[in-house]
Parts: C-alpha cells; sequence; structure tokens
C-alpha cells in the first residue's frame, strides 16, 4: 500500500512538473518572439535590400550568403549546400515607352531569363492578332510580325476587380460584363487554338517568323496587379505591360493608330551557375539522428520582391529558429532549417534534399512548411498520416488560445502531392505538415505579382505564425515518442474513380533552364 503511494505521489510530481516546463517555455517564447521581434529588421534586410530571389541571379546567391551570415550572428551553425546548377542571369534596366502617336512612359517589366536588348533598345509598331479558322490561315499570316512587336494578350474588358463590381455596379450590370467578358476569353482561348499552338510555345512562333519583340499583360484580376513569370523568347525582348496600359495601346492599334512602342530591357546572361539550399541546425542533445524541420522555400519570382511568397514564410521560420536558439538552446531532437531554392519551377530544391539526404529523411519527427502569404495560421492537415491527430493535437494543446483558436484541423486528410516543399517529404513518408494561411487576397493580389512587396506584409500574422512554429517545435522535440509514418488508407479519387495512392517521390530538375 505504502508503495504504491509512493509511485502515485512520484508520478504525480512527475507529471506536474513536465507542465509547469512546458508552460514557463511556452511563456517563454511568447515573450522573446514578442518583446524582441526582428521580423521587421529581416523583411527590410530580404525583400527591400536585397530583392527578388529568382533561381539562377546573383540576388538569390546574395540572399543565401545573407540568411547564412544571420544564423552565425544568433550562434546557430548554417551552410549553403549546393544541388544543382541553373542558367545565371541577371535583371538591368527595363524602360518601355510608348514613342508614337504621342510619348509615354508605360509601366512594364522584362519577363524573367528575357535575353538583354542593346542599350539603344527596340522601337517597333504594335500588332494584335486577327481571328484565324486554322493553322493554315494563321501560317499565312505569320509573316506579318516581321518588324513588329506583337500583342499576345486578350484586351481585358475591365481593369476592375470583380469585387469593386460588385460593390458598386447594378445587378444587370455586373451579369452583362461577366458573361461579355467569358465569351471574349473562350474565342480567345479558341483563336489560339486554331493557331495549332498553345500560349506557352505561340511566342517562340513569332519570334522564328521575325517578330522583334512580343508584349504580354498578364492580369491579376486586382487593381494593378499582373503575374511575373519568364519569357518565351531565345532573343527577342518579351515584356509584361500593366493592364491599363496595354489596354490603350491595343485600342490604338485597333483603331488604326500608328502605334509604336520602345523597349529598352537590359539584363545578363551569366552562363551556368551552381544552386543552392541554405540549412541551418541547432543540434540534439538526447536524439541527435532525428529531426523537426522549419520549412520555407527560399526562392521567388521577380516581379515584386517575393515578400509574400516566400519572404514571410521565410521570415517565419527564421524567427522561429532565432527564438528556440535563445530560450531552448539545447532541443533534445535537431533542429534543422530548410530555406529551400526553386520551389517556384517544382519543388528542386526540396526534392533534391529528399534525394541526397535519405538518413535525415528517416530521421524526420516532423516538418512544419509555411508558403501561402502572410496571414495567420488558419489550416492544418494530418497529410494522410493515420496518426497524425495524437502527435499534432498533443503538441497544439501547449499552444496558447491566441495562436491556435483560428485554425480548422483535417485528420487525416489526404498527402500533399505538391504546392510546396512539404509535398517532397510526404512523398518520401515522412511526415511533414503545411501551416496553412488566412489569404489576405493572396492569389490575385500578391502571388507571382509585381505588388508582392513589403508593404503587404502582415507583421502582427507572422509574429503569430513564428510563435506558433517556434511552439510547436519545441513540443515535437520534447515528445518522449518518436512520430508514427503509419499512413491512412486512402479514399476513392472522385476524378479517376481509382483508390488513391501515395504520391511517390518527383525527379528534381537539377539543370535548370539549359537546353
Ligand atoms: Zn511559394
Amino acid at each position: 500500500m505504502k508503495k504504491v503511494l509512493l509511485i502515485g505521489a512520484y508520478f504525480l510530481c512527475s507529471t506536474f512538473a513536465i507542465s509547469q516546463t512546458v508552460e514557463d517555455m511556452v511563456n517563454a517564447i511568447e515573450k522573446e518572439g514578442i518583446e524582441n521581434s526582428q521580423l521587421e529588421q529581416l523583411a527590410y534586410e530580404l525583400m527591400d535590400l536585397n530583392g527578388p530571389r529568382l533561381v539562377g541571379t546573383p540576388e538569390m546567391k546574395s540572399a543565401h550568403d545573407w540568411a547564412v551570415n544571420t544564423y552565425k550572428k544568433w550562434g546557430i551553425s548554417a551552410e549553403n549546400q549546393q544541388w544543382g546548377t541553373w542558367k545565371g542571369w541577371q535583371r538591368g534596366i527595363t524602360h518601355v515607352d510608348m514613342v508614337s502617336p504621342r510619348v509615354a512612359s508605360l509601366h512594364a517589366t522584362q519577363l524573367a531569363w528575357n535575353p538583354s536588348t542593346s542599350s539603344k533598345g527596340v522601337t517597333a509598331s504594335l500588332i494584335t492578332l486577327p481571328s484565324f479558322t486554322d493553322s493554315l490561315s494563321f501560317v499565312k499570316w505569320l509573316p506579318n510580325v516581321k518588324g513588329k512587336i506583337v500583342m499576345v494578350s486578350m484586351l481585358q474588358p475591365t481593369g476592375r476587380p470583380d469585387e469593386n463590381w460588385e460593390e458598386y455596379a447594378t445587378k444587370a450590370s455586373f451579369e452583362k460584363m461577366k458573361s461579355e467578358r467569358d465569351s471574349l476569353e473562350k474565342i480567345w482561348r479558341q483563336n489560339i487554338n486554331n493557331t495549332g499552338y498553345t500560349s506557352r510555345n505561340i511566342n517562340a512562333a513569332f519570334e522564328k517568323a521575325g517578330a522583334v519583340g512580343i508584349a504580354q499583360s498578364r492580369w491579376s484580376e486586382g487593381f494593378g496587379a499582373n503575374k511575373i513569370f519568364s519569357a518565351g523568347t531565345e532573343k527577342i525582348p518579351a515584356v509584361d505591360i500593366s493592364l491599363e496600359d496595354y489596354g490603350m495601346l491595343y485600342r490604338m492599334v485597333e483603331h488604326g493608330a500608328d502605334t509604336k512602342i520602345k523597349i529598352v530591357a537590359e539584363s545578363k546572361d551569366l552562363g551556368v551557375v551552381p544552386t543552392f539550399n541554405t540549412i541551418a541546425t541547432i543540434p540534439g542533445t538526447e536524439f541527435p539522428d532525428e529531426y523537426v524541420i522549419l520549412s520555407a522555400h527560399f526562392d521567388s519570382w521577380d516581379g515584386g520582391t517575393g515578400a509574400t511568397d516566400n519572404g514571410t514564410g521565410t521570415i517565419t521560420m527564421l524567427e522561429a529558429a532565432r527564438i528556440l536558439k535563445k530560450v531552448y538552446p539545447n532541443p533534445k531532437r535537431t533542429i534543422l532549417v530548410g530555406h529551400w531554392g526553386s520551389e517556384e519551377q517544382g519543388l528542386n530544391g526540396s526534392s533534391s534534399f529528399v534525394e541526397d539526404h535519405p538518413e535525415i529523411v528517416a530521421g524526420v519527427q516532423a516538418l512544419f512548411n509555411q508558403d501561402n502569404g502572410t496571414g495567420r495560421v488558419v489550416r492544418l492537415s494530418g497529410q494522410g498520416f493515420l496518426h497524425a491527430y495524437d502527435y499534432l493535437g498533443r503538441w497544439l494543446e501547449a499552444v496558447p488560445e491566441t495562436y491556435k483558436n483560428e485554425i480548422e484541423t483535417t485528420f487525416p486528410g489526404s498527402p500533399g502531392r505538391g504546392g510546396s516543399d512539404y509535398a517532397s517529404f510526404v512523398a518520401a513518408g515522412a511526415p511533414a505538415f503545411s501551416l496553412s494561411s488566412l489569404s489576405w487576397d493572396y492569389w490575385n493580389y500578391t502571388w507571382h505579382t509585381n505588388l508582392d512587396t513589403y508593404d503587404k506584409i502582415v507583421f502582427d500574422d507572422v509574429r503569430n505564425n513564428a510563435i506558433l512554429t517556434a511552439i510547436l517545435t519545441y513540443m515535437a522535440c520534447e515528445d518522449p515518442e518518436k512520430t508514427s509514418r503509419e499512413k491512412a488508407v486512402l479514399g476513392i479519387n472522385p476524378r479517376s474513380g481509382k483508390k488513391g495512392e501515395w504520391p511517390t517521390p518527383r525527379t528534381p530538375q537539377r539543370k535548370g533552364g539549359q537546353d
């Protein structure tokens, strides 16, 4: 009887001691994250000072070096690990002007990896696409592009986003605009289809036929927002022009005005350059071969400065690591931070890491990835791991209400097949999760657009996420159990009608842009 009581008392004491420690640690994480937040400084250095991080650019490399030095300042060891090579390129001055029938400077940007014009640039008339009945009529018309700059995007009937129409238009006029736009889009798609090309490879056909430039406008359905990707040309300039300026030029051409623009788009071809992931580690004291991974892709497109894609995920993980190093410097498991390269071209950095480090993948206790904007984390899925509910639930219990009260969980969920770098680990069977954010109009306004800049960052939300990530990481490091990797039986895929299968690891592209 006495013995049982003693054991009971001991057990009570030890449970009490653990929970007391957890509470102290959570308080310390919160205090450090709020009172000594480095997020604004990190965002300034990464977005404003360093700039966008397109794979293969010197700015991508300088960002990797900045990350290593930042960790060094905090006493965290970090290194850049090469996983491949990429076409080296650097953006220069882009200046696009209308020079006839009057002069106006245009809002335009050269597309990524586009070769340079001379410093004098290219001055030429614009041409729009007529309607084609079939590929033969396209081939017959094609010589008309010789010496011209081809306008390859549809004229948008409105530059106002739908929310704006919804607020101010009459119902009838909003409906009318939408149906007109739908039919214009349908006609446009059919017309491109009739040429025998796609919108992806048609620019190459124009170039081959002697066009001297490509003008596009990829509107992102928000005021002032265009998506800026890569050029599909070998030698001639390809620029994206704002909806407002593109529409003006298009209407001028259609009305028969002698419309000329001048494109100066300078850039540097830097040959082939190495490409990296930045990996930081805080070694584990009890289970050094088990890993809690903080994950966020480091690269971006370069129309803006990659602030919400994925500057915010990046500074969340940097800040969480900084907080942990300060208040929890001796984690039981190893904390590893992965700042992946070339996510935007198909998760290349993270899938290379998975391929190159099977021993680390085998030791993953949990991975937390963040990559959909600046908002508070509101969704967490078990990614198809049958027992994710147990451990994620246990870890979330330690998180104060204010950081988790909006999080909707889905268990077991289904395994991610892409979208961001956690999918590289899920495919390899490692418990990897996505800390999914509130939108803040991510898809229209900041994702891959010219407006993805520092001013869109909502620092209080990012602070929330850094603290949440640090607490989950601490809990995952301390958990007495290694997490289960047992997979849930996947349901029938409604599209294929077949039983769902676990995704297979993708083969990374390790030699980018070098055909
Ligand atoms: Zn992203």
